[in-house]
């Protein structure tokens, strides 16, 4: 139901802490973190914010990172169901808002080439289908494209993958709002989520794929490098 992601100088941690406490306005049953590096950590409870504070480590020295708090459509709320979700390496992880329409065929067609599903989402089949574009050592930029061209349905994805630089994040049918700070760049359903940060902001278009990093977005559109115009958001925290 919120996402939210950053990229930058600072430590990612807190600013994902803060950005999912941001967040609860829209409604949750669970809600997760996976901070990045060249190993991802993952950590995620069903329940309250406090119970995924019960897991989180103190302090971690990451600077990228994406949070979720799920409002479940499939599978029931249970740590397992989750997000971020990710693939069997745990090298991949995904959080998503929204509903893969054609999960059960993905599911199946992933499970007969081995792969093994640890929850119930329709999310799931994301990190999977990353983690196979991914052996062919492409940009992450193109293997999310190649991702998305096999969902059906509404989806705002934001992606990880360890040892690679930044966050990659889609959208269509869902929302996305992009931040740029001076220390970093955010990702979000809402703005909220990252207001005490920029409001410099920028909405990307349906279909379009974002390569977030400590300097900025960068947009790609049919392959294309676009440009998003940035507007200043007028806010009451
Ligand atoms: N369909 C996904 C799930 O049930 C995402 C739900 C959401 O948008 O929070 O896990």
């Amino acid at each position: 139901c919120g996402i939210i992601g950053y990229v930058g100088h600072d430590d990612a941690l807190p600013i994902l802490r803060k950005g999912l406490s941001n967040l609860e306005y829209r409604g949750y049953d669970s809600a997760g973190i996976a901070l990045g590096g060249d190993r991802l950590n993952v950590y995620k409870k069903k329940g309250e914010l406090s119970a995924l504070e019960a897991v989180l480590p103190e302090s971690s020295t990451a600077t990228t990172g994406i949070g979720h708090t799920r409002w479940s459509t499939h599978g029931e709320p249970t740590d397992a169901n989750a997000h971020p979700h990710t693939d069997e390496s745990g090298d991949v992880a995904v959080v998503h808002n929204g509903i893969i329409e054609n999960y059960d065929a993905l599911r199946a067609e992933l499970e007969s080439r081995g792969h093994e599903f640890t929850s119930d989402t329709d999310t799931e089949v994301v990190p999977h289908l990353v983690e196979e574009e991914l052996a062919s050592d492409r940009d992450l930029v193109d293997v999310v494209s190649s991702v998305v061209d096999r969902l059906e349905g509404n989806y705002a994805l934001g992606v990880v993958v360890a040892g690679r630089d930044g966050i990659v994040a889609t959208r269509s049918g869902n929302p996305l709002v992009l931040g740029v700070a001076d220390h970093g760049t955010f990702l979000a359903s809402d703005v909220p989520a990252f207001v005490e940060h920029t409001r410099q902001v920028s909405y990307p278009e349906e279909g379009d794929i974002i390569h977030l990093t400590e300097d900025g977005a960068t947009t790609y559109a049919d392959g294309k490098e676009v440009s998003r115009e940035v507007q200043e958001v007028d806010w009451d925290p």
